[in-house]
């Protein structure tokens, strides 16, 4: 089956007790028992509901995997994750990742125990360097937020192979419509779904996708166990977003890249961060593992000053000025003191994360009603 028609087939049955095209919505907690461990396959919701196992399912076949898994938030799937090792073990991580996992990783999970090792996962070379006896987990984010730096997932997952070590890529940036990283040896593949695969910014949700049976019952004894799992409600909102997911990804796509052209050819815009760009450092992994570059990016005006960056922030109005990314609506945010204020200033400095540094979510209006307002914005 080709991709675009997965997108709206995937996992969907008509169900089976009144032929409803529409996975129904399974608002209940409990489910009745014939005799005691006589059921229909269902006894908990927190350890299983039909439509979250809708949604399940459909995101393992997007994905090009065999299971998924599905959280309250994407926060709550790395949370799992990170619940498979143990005191003593290392994680080796990229150094440009979204704010809130890396405050996961050092203000919740350092106090266990554990020991992260943050790199620059551009060059796959740099992950030989740290692992050791103890590395039990490679994690990276592709393309990053906001620098849009991109990782060579195959050439880690080779290096990851090689030692035995599980390789997760946080793949919400690139949606799997533009990028499948399990079809690059990559062993988790995690979604903030409340982004691109949601779309409409109405439901915060995240999920994971394996291939390996083991891992994935491991990942549901946590699921299960720790029971930070999605409502039926969300998981209904999930599977309608992730059906139009790819018609809306050529859009984010198209727009995206007449828009950063236009803030490249624009005088008082200094750099643009877009993978897309044919000197972007990593184009070329890009083209090679993506379908298409998205509508993320990240820019910084000539004149640097912090000030400079809040008037724009604070003076476009179909941008929104806003936390979260991936919606049909296009969204502007100032990472140092948004989404990345939890990563201390020096470290951010260190990956070129300036104050003044803008990103952008581009959404799927018309491209020209959204350079118009840039424009006036940016003057
Ligand atoms: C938003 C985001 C997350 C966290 O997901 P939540 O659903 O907000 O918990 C993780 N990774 C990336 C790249 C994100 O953008």
């Amino acid at each position: 089956m080709k991709q675009e028609t997965k997108f709206i087939h995937a996992g969907a049955e008509p169900d089976p007790t009144t032929g409803a095209i529409m996975t129904p919505i399974y608002q209940t907690s409990t489910f009745v028992q014939e005799s005691p461990g006589v059921h229909k396959g269902y006894e908990y919701a927190r350890t299983q509901n039909p439509t979250r196992d809708a949604l399940q399912n459909a995101l393992a076949i997007v994905e090009n995997g065999r299971y998924g898994l599905c959280f309250a938030s994407g926060s709550a799937a790395a949370d799992a994750v990170i619940k498979l090792l143990n005191p003593g073990d290392e994680v080796i991580a990229a150094n440009d990742m979204y704010g809130g996992t890396y405050r996961l990783f050092t203000k919740i999970f350092e106090k266990y125990g554990l020991k992260f090792h943050f790199i620059n996962m551009q060059d796959a070379n740099e992950v030989s360097k740290v692992i050791n006896k103890n590395t039990k987990l490679i994690w990276t984010e592709t393309p990053t937020n906001p620098m849009m730096n991109i990782t060579d997932i195959a050439a880690v997952a080779a290096i990851a192979k090689q030692h035995n070590i599980p390789l997760c890529v946080d793949n919400t940036f690139a949606s799997p419509y533009l990028q499948n990283p399990l079809d690059l040896g990559a062993d988790i593949v995690l979604h903030s779904a409340t982004k691109y695969i949601g779309g409409h910014s109405d439901s915060v949700h995240g999920c994971l996708i394996v291939n390996d049976e083991e891992l994935k019952n491991k990942l549901a004894f946590i699921q299960n166990s720790c029971g930070a799992i999605p409502g039926p409600q969300d998981c209904f909102l999930i599977l309608r977003g992730l059906k139009t997911l790819h018609v809306r990804m050529k859009r984010h796509c198209e727009n995206g890249e007449k828009i950063a052209y236009w803030l490249r050819n624009n005088p008082k815009v200094d750099q643009v961060y877009w993978a897309g760009f044919e000197d972007h450092p990593n184009h070329e992994i890009a083209k090679k593992q993506m379908r298409g570059f998205g509508g993320m990016m990240s820019f910084t005006l000539k004149d640097d000053s912090l000030e400079a960056a809040k008037k724009v922030l604070s003076s476009t109005k179909l941008f929104s000025l806003a936390e979260s990314l991936g919606g049909v609506e296009s969204l502007i945010g100032h990472p140092a003191s948004m989404t990345h204020a939890s990563i201390p200033r020096e470290e951010r400095l260190k990956n070129g994360l300036v104050d003044s540094l803008i990103r952008l979510s581009v959404g799927i209006e018309d491209a020209d009603d959204l350079i118009e307002d840039l424009e006036q914005a940016i003057g």
